[in-house]
């Protein structure tokens, strides 16, 4: 089969929501003000009634403009009658024995994105989706057999944070005295989905999350991966300034070829070299190659090895991933030996390589085991596409 690298085969378009009212959650400052002033407000008052709303959505939570105390009634009334603050629905949440909770939502058209929130010791890491599905065929990749593929809006992307927030109780109590201790202290774009090939939303989503008068969530806070969209990597750095990690998985283009299709578009050398130039690079901000680890495919210390020539000159630490199976897939986890052996190698070469601890694995949350449980059930394209309204 040839692998689909381009952003646009089998994406289906959106049904729009049976509402003329715009949905604030997503909107940027500037597209909001717009909105506002297009919905009524003095020009004058633009920037002051959109700083008041913008604390209401994001810093307290609040859905219902009538909860928004220091607006007046009638001015509350005219946002009623233009805007909506809306989420995705959450279909079902699991939370395995381990603390993951996995939350399966459901975005307009009937789609579904998984969400996954990874509580630690020192962190709480929220692991969001950019796409439905993904048009990268990565062949150890749950999410990648997924045939439906729809970007999702900045709304969406910025719902999943909110309504993992609701759920965990995480929005601050007026009144109450302030909390510093963050569940979720990290954002990973690495759900379902290729964030660079949907750009803007996913640039879009990251500024309102950072945004110091709402959820205001550090840039170094939320990491985006990437399997490898060489003209989008320097944007990562320039427009949204988040840290970067890189599905590598392979050290030699025959074996990337075959893991990570898109590496036939843009190979090792081309990938490495945007790396290097990755602006804002330093040890304190490194890109994070990600290597999964595949029983007899690229796991031997010669792979190790090579993987340390690559890295050179790129501030770099590399993440382990034990593979994580799912039905059918075409591969088995490296040993526990080899997998430390590899580490070892790349450690000793100087370079940090955690072995990452696979988490809600009983509840399919996993790395890569992501995929939407419309298309699990085998619903026909034809059936998602009626219920899409198309
Ligand atoms: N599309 C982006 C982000 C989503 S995938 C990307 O590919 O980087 C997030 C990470 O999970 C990637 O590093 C991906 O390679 C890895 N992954 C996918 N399937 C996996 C599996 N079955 N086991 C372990 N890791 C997997
Ligand atoms: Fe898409 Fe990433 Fe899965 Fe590859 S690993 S199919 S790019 S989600």
């Amino acid at each position: 089969m040839t692998a689909p690298i381009t952003q646009d085969v089998l994406t289906l378009p959106r049904k729009l929501p049976e509402t003329d009212k715009t949905n604030i959650v997503g909107l940027t400052r500037d597209a909001l003000r717009e909105a506002l002033i297009a919905a009524g407000t003095p020009e004058k008052q633009a920037k002051m009634r959109l700083g008041q709303l913008w604390q209401w959505v994001y810093h307290w939570g609040v859905r219902d403009f009538a909860a928004m105390t220091n607006l007046a009634k009638d001015y509350r009334a005219l946002l009623a009658a233009h805007f909506t603050i809306e989420l995705p629905e959450v279909v079902t949440r699991q939370i395995s024995e381990d603390g993951t909770r996995k939350y399966l939502v459901r975005i307009a058209g009937g789609h579904e994105v998984e969400v996954v929130y990874i509580p630690e010791t020192d962190r709480g890491t929220l692991c969001i989706s950019s796409q439905v599905g993904c048009t990268l065929t990565c062949s150890f990749c749950h999410t990648g057999t997924q045939k439906l593929v729809r970007n999702l809006t900045a709304g969406e992307i910025v719902g999943q944070v909110m309504l993992a927030r609701d759920d965990l109780g995480e929005w601050p109590v007026q009144g109450a005295p302030k909390d510093e201790t963050r569940l979720i202290s990290n954002i990973v774009l690495m759900g379902m989905g290729e964030p660079l090939y949907n750009f803007d939303n996913v640039r879009d989503a990251m500024k309102v999350v950072m945004d110091n008068e709402g959820i205001a969530l550090g840039r170094r806070r939320i990491t985006l991966s990437t399997s490898g969209v060489v003209p989008e990597i320097a944007r990562t750095a320039t427009e949204i300034g988040c840290l970067l990690a890189v599905s590598f998985h392979a050290t030699t283009d025959e074996v990337r070829d075959q893991l990570v299709p898109i590496n036939k578009r843009w190979n090792i050398a081309t990938l490495l070299e945007a790396l290097k130039a990755y602006p804002g690079l330093s040890n304190s901000e490194r890109i994070t190659f990600e290597y999964v680890m595949l029983d007899g495919i690229n796991d031997t210390k010669e792979d190790a090895y090579r993987l340390v020539e690559l890295l050179k000159g790129i501030p770099a630490k590399v993440n382990l991933i034990p593979f994580n199976e799912w039905p059918g897939a075409p591969y088995k986890r490296s040993s526990g030996n080899r997998i430390h052996a590899f580490a070892d190698i790349i450690y000793n070469a100087g370079y940090a390589s955690p072995i990452r601890t696979p988490r809600g694995e009983d509840i399919m949350a996993a790395c890569g085991q992501l995929k939407s449980a419309t298309e699990r059930a085998r619903k026909s394209k034809a059936q998602i596409a009626a219920e899409a309204g198309l």
